[in-house]
């Protein structure tokens, strides 16, 4: 959730019963954003199709992706679930190219290269723009009353006051400053392409499929291990880190522990956590509060098979 804005990056299986049981609904919920084309990222789409765009007043959807995950996207939406019938809302399937493809007066989204395997996988890059900020020493001594005259002039405007004189902006706005940046990969082998788009992030959500003694056959499936994860928010000069892709056969305890040996503000983040990023505080999660996996939101109901897991043998990446 970005402003008025909310975008679903990738939709594993089970993302629409989720979003349910999370309580925040699916209002505005029309930017769905595919990392790539393997079935653990986008069979959730055939629950949350055939449901939401039903019940909620969505004008359009848009399903951005590169070719070979809309391709695939493509036959499992107006295939299986469509199957040939018009959609009841337009749903626009947008082919994307690394570079920015989403601008709003507060930040930009962009599309970055991730090496994992298929052509075509991308990262996502939220990057707030830049803010000049107010000066109120600088106001104050200028006389320039609260209220009003100081909005008018944080957004460029200048201002006349009551004895005439006239303000200019740059009389009392700061140099820009960057504004926070979140990026997150989706599931990658390789770290060189988006390191980059790290440096500095406020944010980096990348996979840790692997720990570093499965380090070998992380790379055979191009997968991160939890170490190879650390160490790119560590040489990237990344605010926050958070984990996510985790094998089950993984406990978490020891790929916190791997990770935070190299970076130690790291997470790793289970179904219903909230993170928020800001540019000026350390990244917090801010929900829920934390429990014991075995008491962590599933204990009513065991996960379905299917899991957003790369063991060797398992098929559902395929
Ligand atoms: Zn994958
Ligand atoms: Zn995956």
């Amino acid at each position: 959730m970005a402003g008025e804005y909310r975008f679903l990056v990738d939709c594993g299986e089970g993302t629409q019963r989720q979003i349910l049981r999370s309580g925040i609904g699916f209002k505005k919920l029309n930017r769905i954003l595919i990392t790539h084309g393997h079935l653990d990222h986008i069979l959730g789409l055939a629950g949350l199709l055939s449901t939401f765009i039903r019940w909620e007043s969505l004008d359009e959807l848009e399903i951005y992706g590169s070719r070979w995950a809309l391709d695939r996207v493509h036959e499992l939406v107006f295939g299986i679930v469509l199957r040939g019938e018009t959609p009841p809302v337009p749903i626009h399937l947008v082919d994307l190219k690394p570079g920015v493809f989403f601008e709003c007066p507060d930040f930009t989204v962009s599309a970055v290269p991730v090496v994992h395997r298929g052509p075509g996988c991308l990262g996502y890059v939220f990057q707030e723009k830049p803010r000049r900020p107010f000066l109120v020493e600088k106001a104050e001594a200028l006389g320039i009353p609260a209220g009003p005259e100081r909005a008018r002039i944080v957004r460029g405007e200048a201002i006349t006051l009551a004895d005439g004189r006239v303000i200019q902006p740059d009389e009392v706005l700061g140099p820009d400053l960057p504004g926070a940046r979140l990026i997150i990969t989706g599931d990658m082998g390789r770290t060189e392409s988006v390191s980059e788009a790290a440096q500095g992030a406020h944010a980096l959500v990348t996979e840790a499929t692997y720990l570093d003694e499965e380090a070998e056959l992380a790379a055979q499936f191009g997968h991160l291990t939890a170490g190879q994860a650390a160490r790119l928010a560590r040489d990237a000069g990344s605010k926050g880190l958070i984990l996510t892709h985790i094998s089950r056969r993984s406990r978490e305890r020891d790929v916190l522990a791997e990770a935070q040996t190299y970076f130690p503000d790291a997470f790793v983040a289970r179904d219903f956590d909230r993170f928020k990023v800001t540019k000026d505080r350390p990244l917090t999660r801010t929900a829920p509060e934390r429990r014991d996996r075995r008491t962590a939101g599933q204990e009513a109901e065991p996960e379905p098979p299917l899991q957003a897991d790369a063991a060797p043998g398992e098929s559902i990446e395929g």
